[in-house]
This record gives structure tokens, C-alpha cells and sequence, in this order.
């Protein structure tokens, strides 16, 4: 990646006098009017356009099926119940990242196993994941996280864990649109999880999809998301449709409403445009903050295509503030930026119920005092971009 001349740049807006949000959700004329028909048609809750959805995203990732959930967490949940693991079974995972694929391994009545991660990436290496599985005597699966967008090398991950990739769930919540080598995210491991929460790069406000290669996984998934009732429990409503049906096994409510599915069609139709803006983006922030030693900028992956969910930098101890103190800072210029994240050793409940190494977990609590997540998302003009790192510069020079 060409890195242009470390210059500092000009103030293009006049702070504070506009705000720049970390993260706002646009759901755009076509969504809304796609939702309107929904709410004429006389049918709101999962029907055909969550079928559609369903298609349009799995030929999107390149996966065969595509499921849609409520919420990546219960995505990951119903994934895991799908490995049919003995209760209590050992379930790998990063410590820096979102509390959702915990408590989804909680509720599969699994026990995460944490694992630290290098401070550079924030990722997991081989090394962090051989030791901590043998400090934890086995595992027999793990969930991978692309955090931020960034793209892990699965199969690498599952190697060092000792798992083959059926073992393995990945939480793409950040990964939609990245790809590990020349693979999209969505078809690597036995299920892949992604999530279209308000702030995620397809935003619908909530909702969920797990795509798979797996045909028995993905009917299974069907039941699993609607109370376990038997496959296509949904159309019982429709016209000329059957009223019985069976339970087979206990399921979820976590199925994903027409509603959401239209707006979730119409943000796909967008994305791959609005992932070019994102690239665009991180390029710029890239350059711009190039010359700014006392801020590390996140790493490009050797392969692949980063998502860029997130842009997080890391404030150095020579910059003149400290994390916490410069998110003050920027939230007085109107500049919303947000911490990912609060390693999971470090909240009371998962860091009573999961398995902690017995040397800690220094690289993630290295990362968590440093982590600025700037804002980045397609919406953000040129102006913005440099106006956040002009800021950044401003307060870089201060004593
Ligand atoms: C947002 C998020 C989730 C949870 O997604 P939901 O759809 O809200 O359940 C899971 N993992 C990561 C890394 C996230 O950022």
C-alpha cells in the first residue's frame, strides 16, 4: 500500500462548530419504500422476503444456504447447538472482542475458553492458540473472530487449535465483504455469523444471517430458529397451508421478520459500494495519520480484504493524552469515536464463568488501554475524514 508524504493536514470544517458521529444508520428511500409494501401486503413477519434475503445473501458470500436469525449472537448460539458438542464441552474464543459469542456459548450450555491475542493485530496468533488450548486441556470447537473486518486466516486458526473446520463457527459480525486470500467470509467454516445491528456495515438496525455450505445444518438451523417446529412452520398462515406440525427438539425464537428482511435487501443492493467508500476511507485515514508517531494505525492484512467495520488506532504513551482523556477531547469537537473492546476478562460475569490461561491475558489488556475506534463508515465525506485527523494532529502538538 503506497503511503503518501507524512504532511499534517488543514482543518477542512470548522470544529466544533459540526459534529461527526461515530456510527449513524442510513437506511435509504429504497429501503423505506421496499418496507412500506411490506406493511400493505398483509404479511410482516418471515416470509418471502426473508427467502430472498436468505438467497441474495448466501450467493453474495458465495456460501450454498443462508439462514436468517434475529441477532448474530443467537446466530452462533443455534450454529454451536448445531455441532451437537456434550454439555459443558471446552469452546475456544478471543478475549478482545464483543460479549455476544460468549454468552451464545453459555447459552449452547458450552464453556468458552479465552484466548489472548498480539497487541499489534488484536488478533489471536498460533501461538496464543496452542497455548491456550493446552493450558486448557482441549478444546472441541472455537468461534474465530475477523475483528474490525480485518480477515483471519481460519483454517490456520482451526490448525492450531487441533480442530478440523467443522469445528469451527466463525462471528463475521464485522466481516461481511471481507475475504481471507481469495475467499469471501461466509463459507470457510461449518457456519459463518453475521450480524446487521444498527452499527454493522449492513445495517438494518437488528437482525442476523448464518450461511453454511451444510445442507442438514442449515434445515436444522430452520427449526432450531423457530421453537424447533418442524421445516417451514412459517407458512402455516398462508393460504391453502397445513396447521400441523412437531417439535422435535427445543429451538429458539430467533427468526428474522419480512420487515427487515426488505431493508436488509435494499442495504445489500448498496454494499459493495458502500464497502468501496469504507476502503477509500481507511486509505485516507492511513495517510493522513501516517506521519503522527505516537499513534499506531491498524495493520493491512498480508492477504485478502479487510471489511473495515472498525478503524482502530492505537494512542501511544508519548501522545500527549492518554485514550481516555483524548476521547474527552474529541467528544468537546463534536468527534464521536468508541472502544473495541472491553476484553471479556475484564467484565465480571464472563470473567467468572469462562476459562482464563494461568499467565493472564497481557496482550489484550495492553490493547484495551490503548484502542480508539475513529469513526468509519461510508456516509463520512472526505472533510470529515480529514477533520477528525486534523484533531488528532491539534491535540498530538499540545503540552
Ligand atoms: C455486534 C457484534 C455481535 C453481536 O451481534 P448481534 O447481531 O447484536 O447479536 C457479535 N460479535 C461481534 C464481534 C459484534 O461486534
Amino acid at each position: 500500500m503506497s503511503v503518501e508524504t507524512p504532511t499534517e493536514p488543514r482543518l477542512a470544517g470548522a470544529l466544533p462548530a459540526r459534529q461527526i458521529p461515530f456510527a449513524r444508520t442510513v437506511i435509504g428511500p429504497e429501503a423505506r419504500s421496499a418496507v412500506q409494501e411490506v406493511l400493505e401486503s398483509g404479511w410482516v413477519t418471515t416470509g418471502r422476503q426473508v427467502l430472498a434475503f436468505e438467497a441474495e445473501l448466501a450467493a453474495h458470500v458465495r456460501a450454498s444456504r443462508a439462514v436468517a436469525v434475529s441477532s448474530c449472537t443467537a446466530g452462533i448460539e443455534l450454529a454451536l447447538r448445531g455441532l451437537g458438542l456434550a454439555p459443558g464441552s471446552r469452546v475456544l474464543m478471543s478475549t478482545d472482542t464483543f460479549c455476544g459469542a460468549a454468552s451464545a456459548i453459555a447459552h449452547a450450555g458450552l464453556v468458552p475458553v479465552l484466548v489472548d491475542v498480539d497487541p499489534v493485530t488484536a488478533l489471536p496468533t498460533a501461538t496464543h492458540i496452542r497455548a491456550a488450548v493446552r493450558a486448557a486441556g482441549g478444546v472441541s470447537a472455537m468461534v474465530v473472530v475477523h475483528l474490525g473486518g480485518h480477515p483471519v486466516d481460519v483454517e490456520a486458526a482451526a490448525d492450531a487449535a487441533g480442530l478440523g473446520l467443522d469445528r469451527v463457527i466463525e462471528d463475521a459480525a464485522h466481516a461481511l465483504g471481507a475475504e481471507v486470500g481469495p475467499r469471501r467470509v461466509g463459507s470457510i467454516s461449518r457456519a459463518t455469523c453475521f450480524s446487521f445491528y444498527a452499527t454493522k456495515n449492513l445495517a438494518i438496525g437488528e437482525g442476523g444471517m448464518v450461511t453454511t455450505d451444510d445442507e442438514e445444518l442449515a434445515d436444522r438451523l430452520i427449526s432450531l430458529r423457530l421453537h424447533g417446529m418442524s421445516k417451514d412452520a412459517w407458512r402455516r398462515y398462508l393460504p391453502g397451508a397445513g396447521w400441523r406440525y412437531d417439535v422435535a427438539e427445543d429451538g429458539l425464537k430467533a427468526n428474522l421478520t419480512d420487515v427487515q428482511a426488505a431493508v436488509g435487501r435494499a442495504q445489500l443492493r448498496r454494499f459493495d459500494a458502500d464497502q468501496a467508500r469504507r476502503a477509500e476511507v481507511a486509505r485516507r485515514y492511513d495517510s493522513q495519520l501516517a506521519g503522527l508517531a505516537s499513534i499506531s494505525l491498524p495493520p493491512r492484512p498480508p492477504s485478502g480484504r479487510h471489511a473495515w467495520h472498525l478503524y482502530a488506532v492505537r494512542i501511544r504513551p508519548d501522545y500527549p493524552l492518554g485514550r481516555d482523556a483524548l476521547i474527552e477531547r474529541l467528544a468537546q469537537l463534536g468527534i464521536g469515536t468508541s472502544v473495541h473492546f472491553i476484553p471479556l476478562h475484564r467484565l465480571t460475569w464472563h470473567g467468572r464463568t469462562s476459562v482464563l490461561p494461568p499467565d493472564g491475558l497481557p496482550g489484550a489488556d495492553e490493547v484495551f488501554d490503548e484502542t480508539l475506534s475513529l469513526p468509519c463508515d461510508q456516509n463520512l465525506t472526505d472533510d470529515d475524514v480529514d477533520d477528525v485527523c486534523a484533531a488528532l494532529w491539534q491535540i498530538g502538538r499540545s503540552r
